[in-house]
């Protein structure tokens, strides 16, 4: 509004729906004031997303073992799935691979951010969006590269076109989302990768 007095812009700031605490406030007030509420929203999503994270089912069942032929070599592998591995290894049915290109995965099923990301001519459609898959090679000759890892599924020169503000704030918001999901599966990881080395123990 403008004040009466000067007729200058004013910035009004209030906490209440029924505007019983307005205040004159400066610009650098008003951003702070946004950036906290972003905050205890985003600590807000962080508990709740780590409480489904506690409370879901712990997988009990043991982690496939298996044995293959190395293609290369002819040689017996003897491998164990990565712990919640979700891959389905074609391998098995030829029984030979390439020790460098067997891997496990767990997906990141629970992915639900998903944000219409277009390329050149195609507007986009919606689709699940910086997905965290954590990998693993098992029996890889590399012994790094069997420590569970992760991968962000992302893509670069693709756009979400035509926002306006409200457009924006909403593809903000399901970011903000995402990145609080993503500390989970980073917990996730941290998880898989104890339960990887305890074995190696
Ligand atoms: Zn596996």
């Amino acid at each position: 509004m403008t004040d009466p007095d000067t007729g200058q812009p004013m910035l009004l700031l209030s906490r209440d729906a029924s505007l019983g605490d307005l205040q004159v406030a400066t610009t650098d007030q008003a951003i702070t004031g946004a950036a906290m509420a972003h905050a205890a929203i985003g600590n807000a999503l962080q508990l709740a997303l780590d409480y489904q994270a506690s409370t879901q089912q712990r997988r009990t069942e043991q982690p496939r073992t298996w044995t293959i032929a190395d293609s290369l070599t002819g040689m017996p592998l003897k491998g164990t799935c990565m712990s919640g591995c979700s891959g389905f290894h074609v391998e098995w049915g030829s029984g030979q691979a390439d020790a460098k290109d067997f891997s496990c995965t767990q997906y990141d099923q629970a992915n639900t951010t998903e944000l219409p990301i277009g390329c050149g001519g195609d507007s986009g459609k919606d689709g699940p969006t910086l997905s965290v898959e954590i990998k693993s090679y098992p029996v890889h000759p590399d012994e790094a590269m069997r420590i569970p890892h992760a991968a962000v599924e992302v893509t670069e020169d693709h756009y979400i076109e035509d926002l306006d503000p409200n457009g924006l704030a909403a593809v903000i918001d399901k970011l903000e989302q995402r990145v609080a999901a993503m500390r989970v599966r980073h917990a996730e990881l941290v998880r898989i990768r104890n339960e990887y080395l305890g074995r190696q123990a």
